[in-house]
Parts: C-alpha cells; structure tokens; sequence
C-alpha cells in the first residue's frame, strides 16, 4: 500500500514543478510583452465592434452614435497595436498583426454593419498602418544592430587595447589634434605618463608641434611607415606608425616604440671593431715585416764572403739580429696572450711570490730596453710577498717597460717603482716620454686602441695594455696612468698582497 502512495505523492510533486516552471515561462519578459499584444488588440476589436456588441446584447443604455459610425476613429486604434508589435516583434510583427487587424475590419466592412465601410479606406489605413509598423520595426531593428556594433566595436577596441597593453614595445594611439589617447606601460616606462597630452609635449618636450623633426602625424596617407630617431638623450627608438580608427571614427595614428639603442651600440661597436681588426691585420702584418727584413738584411751581410768583417761589426750585427728577434717574439706573444685571454683559457696560476724577483727576472734579457734608456728601479726595501702569477706579472712588467722605451727618446730616463700601500703592493713605471693626450687616457688600455703618438720603434699591435688590464683585473688590482704630453707618463697598477 505503501508504494502506490509514494508514487502518487511523487506524480503530484512532478505535476506541481510543471505548472511552476510553467508559470515561471508564462511571467518572462517575453510573455508579457505577448500578454501586453493581445490585449491591446482585443481592447481595439472590442472597441471596434462595440456597436454590434451593445445591439447584440441589447444595451439600450449604450446606443449611442460613437459606436455606430466614426469608423474611422475607431479604426485609428489599431495603429497602436501595430506599431507596438513592430516595436517588439520588429517588421515581421508588425506584417502578421496588420493581416490579422485587415481579417478583423473585414466582416464589418462587408456584411454586419448597417453603415459598411467603403473599402477604399479600410485598405487605405491598412496599408498606412502596415508601412508605420514595419518602419518602426525596421527603424528599432537598425538602432538595435548600431548598438549592438559600437558594443562590439568598443569591446574588441578594449581586446585590442588589452593586447596593446601587455606588449613589449612602447605603443601610443595619437589623435589628429596630436593629443595622446593612448599609451602603454612600456611606453610609460619608457617616456613617463601621457595620455591626454600632446605628443610633441609629451615626446619632444615642444610648446608646439614637431614639423620636421618628427613624421608620425605626417603620415597621413594610410600607408605604415618606419623609421628610426635618437632622442637627444642618446636613446635610439625604431618607430613603426599606421593609421587607426578609434571607436569615435576618428582618423588616429598608431605608433610603436622599440628602443633599440643597445642594438645600435652593438652594430657600431661591430663597425668600429671591424675597422680596428682590418687596421690590425695591416698593422700586424708591417710589424712583423720590418724586423724580419732587418734580420734578413742582417744575415744577408754576415753571409757574405768577400766582405771581411772585424768582430766588432760582426758582434753589432749579430746584437741587432737579436734585438729584433726579441722585438718579433715580444709582438708574438701579445698576439697569442690575447687570443688566450679572449679564450678564457690563461687564467692566472696564483702562487706566493716577491715583486723583486719579477722585476729582476724581467730586467735582466730586456738588455734592449734600457740599451738606449737610463733605467732606474726604486723598490721599497722588505717588500712583502704577493699572491700572483710569475709569469703573468713578468709580461705585464715586459709590455709596460717596452712602452716607456717605445715612445720615449733615446737617452731619457725610465723609472721602475714599487711600495707598498696599505693591504697592497703598488708598481709604476715612469717615463719621459711623448706622453697621452687627454681624450686619448680613457681609450689606452681598449683592445687595438692605438694612440695618435708614433712610437719611437716599430712593433705596436694596440694590445699590449689591454692585456696588462686583463691580467691586473684578474688578480683583484687596478691599472691606471698619470701623464702630461711632452713631459712623460706613468703607468701604475696595484695587486693585492698575500694573506
Ligand atoms: P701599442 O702597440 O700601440 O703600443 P698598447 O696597448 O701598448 O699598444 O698602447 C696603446 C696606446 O697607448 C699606444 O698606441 C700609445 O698611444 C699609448 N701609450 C702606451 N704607453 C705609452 C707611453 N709610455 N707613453 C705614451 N703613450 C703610450
């Protein structure tokens, strides 16, 4: 008995959510506007047959004139329907309700009243009718789809401004009065905060447009142009700019910023490194000839036979063979230090050592050095030790020395110092040379950086300071010269002592 209760229980259950979901359907918007149709149509066709209505009822009270003959008023009425289905139900609407009102005029015209409607009118009005309804319908259904495209449209500009947002380039949207509409954040990381000022304002920092200088509002015939412009402060931006139509159908111009001043510096490093390859090929390429042909002259005298020499000529020859040798083999070595060096494969073989012994191990084969030179060594007494690489310091000493005799004149004095200073060991090496320009000091110790200084001997490469720099900056020191042109200079570099 149980079971048949339940399942009627649940069958009205059932039935009772129907008929609500059905009355919740019954009350939506769009059945109102139905309801709303209907009745206004019935309240015409009552008030329309009204006449026929009070005769067929019997209505003594209400016999009156109204009702009977001012069809046309009575007709009038029917336009509000039309209009209102047009309104809702659009063009088509307003068709089937100007049918139905025809089929509705149609028996009154025709057979029922004592006063028939001429039809002429009747077709007249509905025709008049039909058109005012399918106007509405048509105008509501256009001012509907315009709403419905500047939503779209202001949606996909907001997308769009999305997108334009998140970018990595700087992106600003210029109006034709130059008034910035838009800005990104690159663009404000890049210029600040713009948008409602002007762009010459806001890009140039101008009371007044650019004329020009700048083409971006120039670019007037919708084509997308590029170019690129270095601001005063050096930076250096590719600007692409098209044209753009904003949502108020403004003619506007899209412009992007990418800032490509470290590209710029890179290429013209890579020019300027180019040229300074190219000079060092033909630089190398004449240092090493010149030794060689002296040598080669050299051996040549020493080789001939009928020429008897005594053996103090023989032993000038065979010096200046030597010294041009060295002059060779010291050019060699740069050569391939640097190589290493750019490799990163001579990293310094630290061990403790004392300055002296480098400085005397240097002085003693560089006889050619202070051959012509008055060379003076002032080392502080009980220098303590330093933790570096022998050899490493060794050529740093050799290129600095070679240096003071190349571009001094024969005769003048070089000094070799070290003291110590605080926690470090400081060495110079002074000379009474040609000495730097000014605007030259910065640049000396650049890889093939040459000076406008000749040497007083050939066998230069623009290598032998940044090597010097290299390896002083790897033992944990510092290099850097004093010098005054035509008085001499002086070469100074620390290195850290030994813990
Ligand atoms: P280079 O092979 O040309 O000597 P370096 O790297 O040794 O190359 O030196 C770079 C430049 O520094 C030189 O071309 C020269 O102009 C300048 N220079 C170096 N040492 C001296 C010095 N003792 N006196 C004057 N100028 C020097």
């Amino acid at each position: 008995m149980e079971v048949p209760v339940a399942r009627k229980r649940a069958r009205i259950g059932e039935v009772a959510a129907r008929r609500r979901s059905a009355s919740a359907v019954l009350r939506t918007r769009d059945f109102y506007i139905f309801y709303g149709l209907l009745s206004l149509f019935g309240i015409c066709t009552l008030f329309f047959y009204m006449g026929e209505l009070v005769d067929f009822a019997g209505w003594t009270s209400l016999r009156w004139e109204f009702f009977y003959n001012v069809h046309d008023i009575q007709r009038l009425f029917f336009l509000v329907p039309i209009v209102y289905a047009g309104y809702f139900y659009r063009d088509k609407g307003a068709i089937i309700v100007t049918i139905v009102a025809l089929i509705v005029f149609l028996p009154r015209a025709l057979f029922i009243s004592p006063y028939p409607d001429p039809m002429l009118r009747v077709v007249l009005f509905i025709i008049v009718a039909g058109v005012m309804g399918y106007l509405v319908g048509i105008i509501r259904n256009e001012s509907e789809q315009r709403r419905y495209l500047a939503a779209l449209a202001n949606s996909e500009k907001e997308e769009i401004l999305s997108i334009l947002e998140n970018m990595e380039d700087g992106v600003c949207i210029i109006g034709p009065d130059y008034k910035i509409r838009f800005v990104n954040s690159s663009m404000v990381k890049e210029f600040g905060e713009g948008a409602g000022s002007r762009c010459y304002q806001y890009l140039h920092k101008f009371d007044e447009p650019c004329g020009e200088i700048c083409v971006l509002l120039n670019v007037t015939d919708r084509a997308t142009h590029r170019w690129e412009y270095t601001f005063p402060d050096g930076k250096t931006y590719e600007v692409i700019s098209s044209p753009f139509i904003d949502s108020d159908r403004t003619f506007c111009q899209i412009a992007t910023f990418r800032n490509i001043t470290q590209r710029k510096q890179v290429e013209l490093e890579l020019i300027e490194l180019n040229q300074l390859k190219s000079d060092l090929l033909s630089n190398v390429s004449h240092e090493l000839k010149s030794p060689l042909t002296s040598i080669k002259g050299i051996i040549s005298s020493l080789l001939q036979k009928d020429i008897e020499l005594d053996n103090e000529t023989r032993e000038m020859l065979l010096s200046g063979v030597s010294e041009e040798t060295d002059r060779l083999a010291s050019l060699v070595t740069n050569l391939l230090n640097m190589s290493k060096l750019e490799a990163g494969v001579w990293n310094p073989d630290k061990e403790r050592c004392y300055i002296s012994d480098i400085v005397n191990n240097v002085l003693q084969p560089q006889k050619w050095v202070h051959k012509n030179h008055v060379l003076e060594t002032a080392l502080e007494p009980d220098l303590p030790e330093i933790y570096a690489d022998y050899n490493q310091m060794r050529q740093v000493l050799i290129n600095l020395l070679e240096n003071a005799a190349a571009y001094s004149d024969e005769g003048t004095k070089i000094i070799l110092r070290a003291k110590r200073a605080g926690n470090k060991i400081e060495v110079s090496v002074s000379d009474q040379g040609v000495g730097i320009p000014q605007e030259e000091l910065e640049r000396i110790f650049e890889k093939f950086y040459r000076g406008s200084q000749k040497r007083q001997k050939p066998g230069g490469t623009g290598l032998g300071l940044a090597i010097c720099q290299a390896i002083v900056l790897s033992h944990g020191g510092q290099i850097w010269v004093e010098s005054e042109v035509g008085h001499g200079s002086t070469f100074h570099f620390t290195l850290p002592l030994a813990q």
